[in-house]
């Protein structure tokens, strides 16, 4: 793969010209040559390229979402997944409902402006009704309301819009159905997880998606079709992060994929860098072919460096989500290896993430949604009319 790096040295900048004028400008072969970029001043020119269209398009603003892990139940046996259902090391949880209505009032309360209420998949009736509940009961906050529960039936992502939710994350994971199938077990199915972004798409939310980067035996064109595919489904929001291996997981043993491109002998600091690297890389190409949707800034960047998610928003993402799940909780939901602040609690978070965006030049946008700009686009909402004022104390 590195011929391509190589052979793209001086096609990169009129790639980057052309994709910084038109969103979907690039071809699949034109994504994967800009993904496989290792130079340092290719990069550079990479990051700076996506950050100037994400200026553009959403300001040097970044929106923050509360992130409520609500429980770690799954029915699912993801192979790269901490809490997937056969790993037995793992204490399970389920946070009451009065509970998940106070981490959404200490959301309200912070001026975050939007919740994420994300947990391990269950279908159920009871469950369905649970989380019903719960949205009616935070509707009153006024807050942006994102669900991130996995593939369900479209009913239930039809209760649940009603009852409040506007916004659904559900990651393909890849894009790839033959990679799919080798990092699932028998039963888990591609063409459900795709019908379900359909069927969320019909049911009126602002509809989000990603995969991870470096996962085994991906390659290149692979991450290439992946964000072809955000266009495809013309997604709203995106939220992607590198592939972490979690040592109670098939995948932690499998072989680091070619994208990440290594150098023979490279140490566990190496391996971390390349896929700080490749997530910052995913990141800015999206960010240059897809222009105005809202991307985030994954925790699992946190976990590969201490200013990860910094680098995240410098290489075109606009969205963090500060975790405010109780601490109780937090060593309970590791997907993977290495989650960062699993100590602190939700108001040191905040603190500690302020000082961190001012000092790369960006403001929070306090007190807003932010919803995403394509939704805006596509659909002829109206954006949200200005900032509410930070409330006491707040910067
Ligand atoms: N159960 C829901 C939501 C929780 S999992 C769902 O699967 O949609 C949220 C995301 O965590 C998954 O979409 C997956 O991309 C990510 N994830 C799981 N294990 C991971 C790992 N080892 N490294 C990085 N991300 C991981
Ligand atoms: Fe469950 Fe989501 Fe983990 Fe898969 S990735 S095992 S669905 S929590």
């Amino acid at each position: 793969m590195r011929f391509i790096s190589r052979g793209i040295k001086e096609g990169c900048l009129p790639l980057l010209e052309r994709a910084k004028a038109t969103p979907r400008a690039l071809a699949p072969a034109e994504l994967a040559a800009l993904l496989a970029i290792d130079d340092d001043e290719e990069l550079a020119a990479l990051f700076a390229a996506a950050y100037d269209v994400k200026v553009r398009k959403v300001g040097r603003s970044v929106s923050f979402r509360g992130l409520a892990e609500i429980g770690n139940v799954c029915a699912k046996d993801c192979l790269y997944c901490g809490i997937r259902k056969s790993n037995a090391h793992v204490g399970r949880y389920q946070m009451p409902a009065d509970e998940i209505v106070a981490c959404a009032e200490f959301a309200a309360r912070e001026d975050y402006g939007s919740l994420v209420i994300q947990s391990g998949e269950i279908e159920s009736e009871s469950h369905t009704r649970f989380i019903e509940d719960v949205l009616r009961r935070i509707r009153p906050l006024n807050l942006g309301v994102t669900l991130s529960l996995g593939e369900q039936e479209e009913s239930v992502f039809q209760r649940w819009r009603e009852a409040g939710a506007s916004r659904y994350l559900l990651r393909i994971e890849t894009s790839n159905r033959a990679l799919y199938s080798r990092i699932h077990p028998q039963g888990h199915s591609w063409e459900r997880r795709r019908n379900c972004l359909a069927a969320l798409r019909r049911c009126g939310y602002q509809v989000g998606t990603g995969v991870m980067s470096g996962l085994p035996g991906q390659s290149f064109p692979d991450l290439a079709n992946d964000i072809a595919f955000f266009g495809e489904i013309d997604a709203d929001m995106i939220g992607m992060g590198p592939f972490i291996p979690h040592a109670e997981t098939p995948l932690n043993d499998a072989p680091p994929s070619e994208t990440l491109l290594l150098k023979p002998g490279a140490d566990a600091k190496a391996v971390a860098a390349a896929r700080l690297r490749l997530g910052l890389k995913m990141i800015a190409v999206a960010r240059l072919y897809l222009h105005d949707v809202n991307i985030a800034a994954a925790t699992a960047l946190q976990a590969l460096a201490d200013d990860g998610r910094e680098q995240g928003l410098r290489a075109g993402a606009n969205v963090i989500m500060p975790n405010i799940t109780d601490t109780r909780y937090r060593r309970s939901y590791q997907l993977y290896d290495g989650k960062p602040c699993l100590d602190e609690n939700a108001t040191a978070c905040r603190g500690c993430l302020q000082l961190r965006i001012a000092s790369i030049g960006e403001t929070i946008a306090f007190g807003r949604r932010g919803d995403s700009p394509h939704w805006h686009a596509r659909t002829g909402t109206p954006l949200e009319q200005g900032a509410k004022e930070p409330g006491p104390g707040r910067g």
